[in-house]
């Protein structure tokens, strides 16, 4: 059994880093036994390899990890690149679900191909496992993914929010002449531009579209376009529905707003500040489990068109209804509606035994049905609606009052606005583009402004707060700790 003992710091809940002593007891097949001076603070099952942190980068969800709904102290930290016993290079997927630790399972999430939404899962430095600005991990062995010998460490490091970059691109599908807009390009939405260049310049040119950056800081915004952006435009300067897309990397509350203020189409959003925005409790949650919000259509839509249809995981779709309104009549026979409270219908779909154990749509009539569709219950983190799916706004003749409060909820709602999100993304194919584009493989020359020693993570935060800062990345030394 191999046995780790190390120094590092944990992220507490007031925000302020302390030393303890960790130590790490075990093997891939039997699991680990973790230790925090000298107290077992976690037990983990098989498929954990040991991993010596090379470097990790720090993001905005580590600046706002006092929000997120999950325990501290823990050592944090989650953009990694880490090196075997042989010295081989890995970036680290970093949702430790049943599929990604390899075990046998029967996980309705694992086996519908949405293992980074396992309920079972534990987080790289975001959800229980300890985190990349400790000198080693255990990291889920399928999710170990090598790094190509052309990839040096400056970009591996920046594999994690890439691929988050290249889902955000995916989802939104870029149309032939839309115009999209990175707001608030920094760590994130740099990365954003980055990718929405790359998937362009993969596409024939007359399915084009134009790339929009927007930001307060003019130095932001000469770096955009170093990236991609086509046109750059200070914050604030912008009209009512600018662009097709606002992408929002802002990680405010209040970047969400705009984001919808400007945007025609589609506001897609990256941001888990963990705080209420646009009217809405639980945006953050939101995008944890990647949903969207869209209007209910108003008649019945064309076959293979419904948003139900393409959510289905069960032998029907399933619809919780949460709105005051009856279903319309042409809603199909075929189509499973329930209605009741939320967590009566989160009770009743949790115990399915096709498909995912979830709503595949809610339909909700106000604020705090939308809510509820992400969170029905209070302090836990189980959604009503299914990862990806979609919370439809029923827009009746009675209108509730919180929809025109809620900017998002009126955009939706008026002027039929749709809302994405996106949380993680493909490691294999964020590896792919860099070993592929040496332009992009200079993206860490680029981006990274800062590096800490592990021990001064203090300075780390501190400093990747400041305006001066875009990206700070965490050095471990060379001779990590003793085994
Ligand atoms: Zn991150
Ligand atoms: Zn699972």
């Amino acid at each position: 059994m191999p046995t780790i003992a190390f120094d590092a710091l944990d992220y507490r809940a007031d925000q302020s880093f302390a030393a303890a002593r960790y130590r790490f007891d075990g093997d891939e097949r039997t699991g680990w036994r973790i230790d925090r001076d000298g107290v077992t603070a976690l037990q983990l099952g098989p498929g954990f390899r040991l991993l010596r942190v090379r470097q990790c980068g720090v993001c905005s969800t580590d600046l706002a990890r006092h929000h997120l709904p999950f325990p501290l102290p823990q050592v944090i930290g989650h953009e990694v690149v880490a090196i075997d016993a042989e010295g081989r290079r890995y970036v680290v997927e970093i949702n430790a679900s049943h599929h990604a630790r390899g075990i046998a399972n029967d996980c309705a999430f694992c086996r519908a191909g949405l293992p980074t939404h396992c309920p079972e899962r534990t987080t790289l430095g975001i959800h229980d496992l300890p985190g990349g600005f400790g000198a080693w991990i255990l990291a889920p062995i399928e999710g170990c993914l090598e790094v190509p010998a052309n990839v040096p460490d400056s970009a591996a490091v920046l594999v994690e929010p890439l691929a988050a970059a290249l889902h955000a691109v995916t989802t939104i599908a870029p149309r032939a002449g839309e115009s999209i807009a990175v707001l608030g390009p920094r760590r994130l939405g740099m990365l954003v531009i980055a990718a929405l260049h790359a998937y362009r310049s993969s596409h024939s040119p007359q399915d084009a579209f134009t790339i929009a950056a927007v930001a307060r800081d003019p130095r932001l915004l000469a770096l955009a376009k170093q990236f991609g952006a086509n046109s750059t435009h200070p914050a604030g300067s912008l009209a009512d529905g600018a662009f097709d897309v606002v992408i929002d990397t802002t990680g405010n509350p209040a970047g969400l707003e705009s984001a919808v203020r400007m945007a025609r189409r589609e506001v897609h959003l990256k941001s888990t500040h963990g705080q209420p925005s646009v009217g809405l409790h639980h945006t953050t949650e939101l995008v944890v489990d990647e949903i969207g919000i869209a209007r209910f259509p108003d008649a019945a839509p064309a076959a293979g068109e419904a948003p139900w249809e393409r959510l289905r995981t069960g032998p029907r779709p399933r619809i919780a209804w949460l709105a005051n309104a009856t279903p319309p009549p042409w809603l199909p026979a075929q189509v499973d509606v329930q209605r009741g409270t939320a967590v009566a219908l989160a009770a009743h779909y949790g115990s399915a035994t096709e498909g995912l154990p979830r709503a595949d749509v809610v339909v909700a009539d106000s604020a705090a049905g939308v809510d509820a569709a992400i969170r029905p219950q209070a302090g836990r983190e189980v959604a009503l609606v299914r990862p990806r799916g979609q919370v439809l706004v029923l827009a009746g003749a009675r209108r509730d009052a919180s929809l025109a409060a809620s900017p998002l909820l009126a955009a939706v709602t008026t002027r039929h606005l749709e809302l994405s999100s996106s949380r993680c993304g493909d490691f294999r194919a964020a590896l792919q583009l860099l070993a592929a584009d040496a332009e992009l493989r200079r993206i860490g020359d680029r981006l990274v402004t800062h590096h800490f020693p592990a021990m001064a993570l203090r300075e780390a935060f501190a400093t990747a707060r400041s305006p001066d800062c875009i990206k700070a990345v965490v050095d471990q030394p060379e001779a990590g700790a003793s085994a």
